[in-house]
C-alpha cells in the first residue's frame, strides 16, 4: 500500500513539474501566428456605450468600461481617454471620483453650459448629473452631497420621480441654448436651465421599430436633428433613425430605408451597438462610433467608422468595419522603435467565443505575443493562468538609444505592479524602474534614457497582459 501511495505521488509530481514546465514555456515571435478578430479598436481596452466628442484641440472618449469579470453587475471605474489625433490614446486616474467604486455606465459627452461641463452617467441603474470646470473632470454631483446612495436615492439623479427610472441619457444643447435630453425606451424631455432636471412634459418617440431600444444617438446638421435608437442586442445589436426639421421633440419622419447599422458577417462586425456620433471641429465630418459584442457582450470593444449623408440629409447605412479611421487631426507624432522580436513567459490558450443570439458566429480570440507590438488595439498577448513568473521581452535586434517606454497594459483601470529592466546582451539585465505604488493610467509611461537593444518587464500585479508596448 505505501509502495503504491509512493508511486502515486511521484507520478503526481512528475505530472506538476509537466504541467509546470509546459506552462511556463517562453514563447518567441516575430509575427503573430494567428489573425486578429478584433482589429482596430478605439483605444486598448474595453469599452462600450462610448460618446466622443473634440474639445479645442482634444478628442474625449467617456464610456463603460468593460471586462471586470462578473457581467453587468459591475463595470470598471469612470476614465477619460484622450487623444489629439483620435490615433493615441490616454488616461490619467479617475475623472469622477466619488462614482470610482459604483457601477458606472453610459455617461453622455460633457456638455458645456453656463460656463461649466456637464456629465449625465448612469449609476448604480440611474442617471445621475456631475459638474466640472473642465472636461476632464474631476466631476462632482451637481446637486446635494458628492455621493451616491444605493439602492436608490433621488438626490442628485436627473429624475426625481423612482418610479420612472431609466438609462443610457444623450445631452443636446440646441443652437438657441435650450438642453434636451433622450434616454433609453425613447424618452426625450426639456432639460432645466441649471442642467440638472428634466423640465416640462416627458415624451415617447414614436418609431416604426417598437422592441425594447436604449443607447439614443442625438444631433443636428445643416437644420435638420437625427435621433438614433437601438434594437435588439448582443449580436444582433442595430441602429435605426429618424430625423426633424422642427424640434428635438418632433415630430420625426422616418425614411423607408431607417437602418443605420447592422451586423456584417463579411467585415467581421456583430451587433454594432451604443455608441455615439460626432463631428470634428470646423468639417462636415462625421462619425460613428459603435460597440461590438466582443467576447460575449460583456468584454466589448469600440469602433468607429464614417457617418454619411444624402443630398437630401438621409443618413446612408454605415459600411461597419474593425479598421479605424486613422488620424483626423493632423498631428505629428513619434513613430515607435521597431521591433525584431518579442518572448514572453508564457501564452494562454486559445479562447472560443461562444455565440448567444447569433450562430453565424465563429470566432476565436488568440493572444499570441506578437499581438502586444502590431500597432493594434484590438489584439493583445496574454499570459498563461498557471505563469506565476510573469514577463515579457523585447528584442530590438541591435543596442539602440531608447528615450522612453510605454506600456498598454490590459484592464489598465486596476493598477499594474510591475519592474521594467534594460539589457544589451540578453544575459545582463539591470532594473530601470520598479512600479511599487499602483497607479491608474494607460500608458504606463517609464523615461530610459539608455543605449539597449532588450526591454523586460515583468508583472508582478494586476492583469498579466499587453495590448500595446511602444519604445521611443
Ligand atoms: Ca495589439
Amino acid at each position: 500500500m505505501k509502495e503504491t501511495m509512493k508511486r502515486l505521488f511521484s507520478a503526481i509530481a512528475i505530472l506538476w513539474l509537466v504541467v509546470g514546465k509546459m506552462a511556463a514555456q517562453p514563447v518567441s515571435q516575430s509575427q503573430p501566428a494567428h489573425a486578429n478578430p478584433f482589429g482596430r479598436a478605439l483605444v486598448p481596452d474595453m469599452i462600450a456605450d462610448a460618446s466622443i466628442q473634440q474639445v479645442g484641440d482634444t478628442f474625449y472618449c467617456y464610456a463603460t468600461t468593460d471586462g471586470y469579470g462578473r457581467g453587468l453587475e459591475t463595470s470598471g471605474p469612470p476614465v477619460v481617454w484622450t487623444s489629439k489625433d483620435f490615433v493615441n490614446w490616454r488616461f490619467d486616474g479617475i475623472y469622477f471620483p466619488s462614482a470610482r467604486q459604483e457601477k458606472y455606465w453610459a455617461p453622455s459627452k460633457a456638455v458645456a453650459a453656463n460656463g461649466r461641463y456637464y456629465i449625465y452617467p448612469t449609476v448604480n441603474g440611474y442617471m445621475h448629473v456631475g459638474v466640472a470646470d473642465a472636461p476632464e473632470g474631476p466631476f462632482r454631483l451637481a446637486r446635494g452631497a458628492d455621493k451616491f446612495e444605493r439602492p436608490y436615492a433621488p438626490e442628485g439623479t436627473l429624475l426625481q420621480d423612482s418610479d420612472r427610472g431609466g438609462i443610457d441619457a444623450e445631452v443636446f444643447v440646441d443652437d438657441d441654448g435650450t438642453p434636451y435630453v433622450f434616454w433609453g425606451r425613447r424618452h426625450v424631455a426639456r432639460l432645466s436651465a441649471d442642467m440638472t432636471v428634466t423640465e416640462g412634459e416627458i415624451q415617447t418617440i414614436q418609431t416604426p421599430q417598437t422592441a425594447y431600444s436604449e443607447g439614443p444617438i442625438f444631433f443636428k446638421r445643416k437644420g435638420i436633428y437625427y435621433y438614433l435608437y437601438t434594437i435588439g442586442g448582443d449580436e444582433n445589436y442595430q441602429y435605426y433613425y429618424g430625423m426633424s426639421r422642427t424640434s428635438p421633440l418632433g415630430p420625426y419622419d422616418f425614411p423607408a430605408d431607417n437602418l443605420v447599422s447592422t451586423t456584417d458577417v463579411q467585415t467581421g462586425v456583430y451587433g454594432p451597438g451604443h455608441g455615439c456620433v460626432f463631428n470634428v471641429s470646423g468639417t462636415d465630418d462625421f462619425y460613428f462610433a459603435f460597440l461590438e459584442f466582443g467576447r460575449r457582450s460583456t468584454n466589448r470593444q469600440t469602433y468607429v467608422n464614417r457617418l454619411e449623408f444624402n443630398a437630401d440629409g438621409t443618413i446612408r447605412r454605415v459600411a461597419v468595419d474593425l479598421n479605424g479611421v486613422g488620424k483626423l487631426r493632423n498631428v505629428k507624432t513619434p513613430k515607435p522603435l521597431p521591433v525584431r522580436l518579442v518572448t514572453a513567459s508564457s501564452v494562454r490558450p486559445a479562447l472560443q467565443i461562444a455565440p448567444i443570439a447569433n450562430p453565424n458566429l465563429n470566432r476565436t480570440e488568440y493572444f499570441d505575443p506578437a499581438f502586444a507590438t502590431d500597432g493594434a488595439n484590438g489584439s493583445r498577448w496574454m499570459a498563461a493562468d498557471t505563469d506565476r513568473d510573469c514577463w515579457f521581452m523585447l528584442d530590438l535586434g541591435k543596442a539602440r538609444k531608447i528615450r522612453r517606454s510605454e506600456i498598454f497594459f490590459v484592464r489598465p483601470t486596476a493598477p499594474h505592479v510591475y519592474t521594467l529592466e534594460g539589457s544589451t546582451d540578453g544575459t545582463t539585465w539591470r532594473t530601470l524602474s520598479r512600479h511599487t505604488e499602483p497607479t491608474i493610467c494607460a500608458p504606463q509611461t517609464d523615461r530610459v534614457d539608455a543605449r539597449l537593444r532588450y526591454l523586460r518587464v515583468k508583472i508582478e500585479d494586476g492583469e498579466r497582459g499587453i495590448w500595446e508596448w511602444n519604445v521611443y
